[in-house]
């Protein structure tokens, strides 16, 4: 197995590896592997698989929808999607989103560090930003739209009231500012949307991305 620049870094100067140690890897498809250095260069690498150690596990199929935050907000939101078990991210501009800022490329290596730091042998597939509008116009009509909606706070309307829908689902949460009430009214108006509450108080953003996929995952995920 060929390593690239940035993997060839990491292993040899950050971790100080040399040729001959044992590292375990994971490409997403083929579960975990024991492999040995074979080749350390500044700028690439060459390992050798020699014997798998986990089979490849998926997550469940839950994708999370939500709204770019402050930076490190919206690390903490793919950090925590990785380790709890989300297949898809995607990030969607609203109304009221106050940061744009979404870099794939770092948060796919956040996503990939995050998915080393527990264990997993998948990363979610992280999608570019676009505008929530048009992800629900190319909605896949049998995946149940979940949507954190805080006009329910304090209603005995959470995800274990009435269970969380069989089938594929995908959780969205709204920015610091909520949404709009046309965005309201539209996400209402579709059949695949189901809202819920995720409680009496209003919780920051980060933190409803996570309690929502933690109750989802409560009803309905891959404890087995
Ligand atoms: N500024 C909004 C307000 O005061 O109504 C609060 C937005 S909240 C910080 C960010 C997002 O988290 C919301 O759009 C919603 O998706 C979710 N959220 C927060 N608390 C919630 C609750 N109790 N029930 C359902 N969703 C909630």
């Amino acid at each position: 197995m060929a390593l690239g620049p940035d993997q060839a870094n990491y292993l040899f100067a950050v971790m100080r590896q040399a040729v001959g140690a044992a590292v375990l890897v994971f490409n997403g498809r083929d579960g975990e592997w024991r492999a040995s250095v074979q080749d350390a260069g500044k700028r690439r690498g060459l390992l050798c698989c020699e014997q798998q150690t986990a089979p490849q596990r998926r997550p469940p199929d839950l994708w999370l929808v939500f709204s770019p935050v402050r930076k490190e907000r919206t690390n903490f939101i793919v950090e925590k999607a990785v380790e709890l078990g989300v297949a898809r991210v995607l990030p969607v501009t609203t109304r009221f989103t106050q940061s744009e800022r979404w870099r794939q490329d770092k948060q796919l290596a956040h996503a990939i560090e995050a998915a080393e730091q527990c264990g997993a042998t998948f990363v979610p597939e992280l999608t570019e930003v676009q505008p929530l509008d048009r992800l629900l116009a190319d909605w896949p009509l049998d995946r149940t739209l979940l949507w954190a909606d805080e006009a329910l706070a304090g209603q005995a309307a959470g995800l274990g009231h009435g269970g969380a829908p069989a089938g594929p689902c995908a959780i969205l949460v709204g920015p610091e500012g909520g949404f709009s009430n046309e965005e309201k009214t539209r996400l209402r108006s579709l059949p695949f949307v189901r809202a819920f509450s995720l409680g009496p108080r209003i919780l920051r953003a980060e933190t409803a991305a996570v309690a929502a996929i933690v109750l989802w995952q409560a009803a309905a995920g891959d404890w087995r």
